[in-house]
């Protein structure tokens, strides 16, 4: 039976490019669990977009001498460029600026309102007089009163590296214009985290058998240690959602409390964009759907526990103010199967510094599929791992391209030349020939078990294995030798070879997509494995976005061993990876830091 899977995937942040770590961390993951369950059969809708809003995006505004709208549609479209070239296929990626994602955030304000998980309350904040407005957090510089560093943020001291208390700062000024600012009161509304502890309680002890322990420690763990209080919702900004409550203008929802929403205002936006305005409920009313979210380990509290709490907390009510659909709940996380970090050569990864390798120029100079590979097999899923190029260029010659590529390449090349450019009729096959079809067939079961469980980098691992028995099957039965004593044998070898990386075409092609629809086009068939990546345009009244989506069209692959019918005509073969020359890691150094 056909499960309904949403992968919700972080929302980058629009004021900066994406490096190599979000990608493995979060981006990545999510499209190689999505490629393999529609492989299998299952309905997928993988959604994310543009985390528009904020302080982050409003600070690189000014520090640009440009407006939020320009900051957010000027990485919002590097966000489409890379992940359309890498192959990432969102059946929608928005933005969290669109007219539908307020009035489904707004609905969730209210429905939590409603239901009694929010209060007003009271805050201290520094106010510029100058200005006559509230400065966030980060718009405030000053003394730290932890280590002494005098050009501590108001969030964070770069030093002492300390999360600060804005408010005690020493000798305050604002980011804008210098001058001294003054504490005043605000209120703000807060979630009223301590009365859905028990919510959040019973429903992380729920998936406490399955989920990764660095998740249920930082989120379960945190919560026994120390119970959940109310967090504030909302800001005094005004690039952002407006607060829907009479008496409120000026303030908008916290970016933290809205862009969350966005997994399900996503997946309503596309359901009217398919033309099916109701099919979002078969993902988030239905009891029966699973829904698994994408992120990097510093997001865990917000998706394991304040997510799940404001879904808890809106429940029923959301569903009667937006659509009239009583009685249904909103669907909680099934997994948060969050990655640790990548570092580069030993440090950690830093934008400002340019101590990283950023998604788009890697890809002006080399293959997707050879990132996605090394990022794969490099996944941190239990634990931090490190980029290093030395590694990249030796996985990319000695896995990608010796133990796969070659073995496709010796295999597809040697057929096409003895028959005609056609796969051989091999008669009856021998015990040798059954045994290596039996075992990578079983890689169907292995390798889907680990894709299954998201464990990703084993999948992986599986399926080179299997590329590497396959390559002992051919040097043992030697067809290049045998087609001069015995034509019969050497064609029953070439098919066996040929169903071989029929079926491990369909086990790669979640990781790395591109090289599995070569192969699959070199081995004649004409349909392809996979959908394709378009963008569109969405217009609404708050001005119009451009979106990432994905159709399946005449996508024709199944997670399913191969049925290669003999006669079939192929392709002439080419390459399906590039051997890197080891001079490579060295010009690479070079460009960083
Ligand atoms: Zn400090």
């Amino acid at each position: 039976m056909s499960k309904n899977i949403l992968a919700a995937v972080a929302w980058p942040y629009s004021n900066s490019q994406i490096h190599v770590g979000n990608i493995t961390g979060a981006y990545l993951p999510a499209d190689i669990f999505s490629r393999y369950q529609r492989l299998a059969g299952n309905r997928v809708i993988m959604v994310s977009g543009s985390d528009a809003h904020g302080t982050p995006v409003t600070v690189r505004a000014d520090a640009e001498g440009t407006t939020s709208l320009q900051v957010y549609y000027k990485y919002h479209n590097s966000f489409l460029e890379l992940f359309e070239k890498l192959g990432l296929c969102y059946d929608l990626f928005t933005s969290t600026h669109t007219q539908n994602h307020f009035k489904v955030s707004q609905s969730i304000f209210l429905a939590l309102q409603h239901n009694g998980y929010l209060y007003v309350e009271q805050q201290k904040q520094w106010y510029a007089p100058s200005q006559e407005r509230f400065l966030p957090d980060r718009y405030v510089e000053g003394t730290c009163y932890i280590c002494g560093y005098t050009n501590a943020r108001g969030d964070q001291c770069d030093r002492c590296g300390s999360l600060l208390d804005a408010t005690q700062l020493i000798d305050p000024r604002s980011k804008i214009d210098g001058s001294t600012p003054e504490i005043r009161e605000t209120e703000h509304f807060f979630l009223d985290l301590g009365k859905l502890q028990p919510a959040i309680v019973d429903f992380l002890r729920q998936r406490e058998s399955y989920w990764r322990p660095n998740v249920m420690r930082q989120s379960l763990g945190q919560i026994l240690a120390d119970a959940l209080h109310g967090r504030a919702i909302t800001r005094d900004l005004d690039w952002g959602i407006p607060v829907p409550v009479e008496g409120w203008q000026g303030k908008c929802l916290y970016v933290w409390f809205e862009a969350v929403i966005g997994y399900l205002s996503a997946a309503i936006e596309w359901a009217q964009l398919e033309g099916q305005p109701g099919d979002w409920e078969n993902w988030w009313t239905n009891p029966e759907a699973k829904a698994y979210y994408f992120i990097g380990k510093d997001n865990i509290p917000f998706h394991a526990v304040i997510w799940p709490g404001e879904l808890a907390g809106a429940g029923e009510e959301f569903a009667g103010i937006f659509a009239g659909l009583e009685g249904k709940p909103l669907v909680l996380p099934y997994d948060v199967p969050a990655n640790e970090f990548m570092n580069m050569e030993g440090q950690k990864i830093s934008g400002s510094r340019n101590w990283a390798v950023w998604g788009l120029d890697f890809l002006s100079r080399y293959d997707p599929d050879a990132l996605r590979y090394y990022l794969t097999i490099n996944m941190p899923e239990s634990k931090d791992t490190d980029w290093d190029w030395e590694d990249f260029v030796r996985r990319n010659n000695d896995e990608l391209v010796a133990t796969w590529g070659n073995l496709a390449n010796r295999v597809l090349a040697f057929a096409y030349r003895n028959w005609e450019g056609r796969v051989p009729e091999p008669g009856d096959l021998r015990p040798e020939d059954l045994a290596i079809i039996a075992t990578v067939e079983a890689g169907f079961g292995s390798v889907g078990e680990h894709l299954e469980g998201v464990r990703l980098r084993a999948a992986l691992g599986e399926a080179l294995r299997l590329a590497a028995e396959a390559n002992r099957y051919l040097d043992k039965a030697a067809p290049w030798f045998e087609i001069k004593s015995d034509r019969e044998a050497a064609s029953k070898t070439i098919y066996t070879a040929l169903r071989v990386i029929d079926s491990l075409k369909v086990l790669f092609a979640p990781f790395i997509p591109f090289s599995s629809e070569k192969l699959h086009f070199y081995l004649g068939y004409t349909q392809p494995l996979f959908g394709e990546q378009y963008i569109d345009t969405v217009v609404d009244d708050l001005g119009e976005h451009r979106v990432l989506r994905y159709r399946a069209g005449s996508a024709s692959g199944h997670w399913e061993p191969s049925r290669l019918p003999t006669g079939q005509i192929m392709q002439p073969p080419g390459p399906l990876f590039k051997k890197l020359e080891p001079t490579v890691a060295a010009e690479e150094r070079a460009r960083m830091g």
